[in-house]
């Protein structure tokens, strides 16, 4: 077996174990393999060991990857979208996580609708209103809802944030919880299902799992550290 393989057997089996933990069915909770900054043949390894689900936050990289890729391969859009590639995404992604503003969403419900689709996306929140990150504030969400949810070409899946970066997954609890809250809370104002949690990464995926995850964006904790050329920045992972 590959080290690829191997790794995501382990990444896997904790997050079985995470499930079982808390109680949960079996089997809800997907993992989005995340493949930024890799190149395909790393990626193909992963697809030859069985996995099917990635993900990928920039939208150039990806364009160039994902044909690369078998056609089996699904991929989902993690990081920010800029209108004008909004119809790209949407060629590309069977979802985008990362659909941070009112704007955004109207954009791609529109192009939506051009090419006779239904957008697939998560609303990403910003829930502890860092400066550095978009996504929308809490009350921003509960006055907008009604018009997100209206949008005749989108299918809003549920909610995605990425914490504030602490030292320990533990740490990272109360934000998952209070992502997870806020979800339950926008279904009863809705009225609406609002079912998918997109949180959880490398270092706090099995948390994020215990407090309702249900889809886990996982990279480095399978293909090893992001860390590039000395002199150079780590890529960004938000
Ligand atoms: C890079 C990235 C991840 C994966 O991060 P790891 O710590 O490598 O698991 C998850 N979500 C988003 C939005 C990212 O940009």
């Amino acid at each position: 077996m590959s080290d690829l393989a191997a790794n995501l057997r382990e990444i896997s089996g904790r997050m079985e174990r995470a499930v079982e933990r808390s109680g949960r069915e079996p089997g809800g909770v997907e993992l989005v393999v995340v493949t930024k900054t890799w190149p395909a043949e790393l990626v193909r390894e992963v697809f030859e060991a069985g996995h099917r689900l990635f993900g990928e936050n920039k939208l150039q990289e990806a364009a160039a990857k994902i044909p690369r890729l078998p056609s089996e391969a699904r991929w989902h859009f993690i990081g920010h979208l800029q209108r004008n590639k909004a119809r790209k995404a949407l060629e590309l992604f069977e979802s985008i996580h990362s659909v941070d503003s009112l704007r955004l969403a109207a954009h791609l419900d529109r192009i939506a609708g051009e090419v006779g689709l239904t957008a697939r996306v998560y609303l990403q929140v910003n829930a502890a209103e860092e400066e550095s990150k978009g996504g929308f504030r809490k009350a921003e969400l509960r006055e907008e809802l009604p018009t997100l949810m209206g949008l005749e070409h989108l299918q809003v899946e549920g909610l995605m944030s990425i914490p504030p970066r602490v030292e320990s997954p533990e740490a990272a609890r109360a934000s998952f919880r209070s992502l997870r809250v806020l979800r339950d809370e926008l279904q009863e104002l809705s009225g609406s299902a609002l079912p998918g949690l997109s949180m959880g990464m490398s270092h706090d995926f099995e948390v994020a799992i215990e407090e309702g995850a249900t889809i886990v964006r996982v990279g480095s904790a399978i293909f090893g550290p992001r860390h590039v050329q000395p002199g150079r920045l780590a890529p960004e992972t938000g």
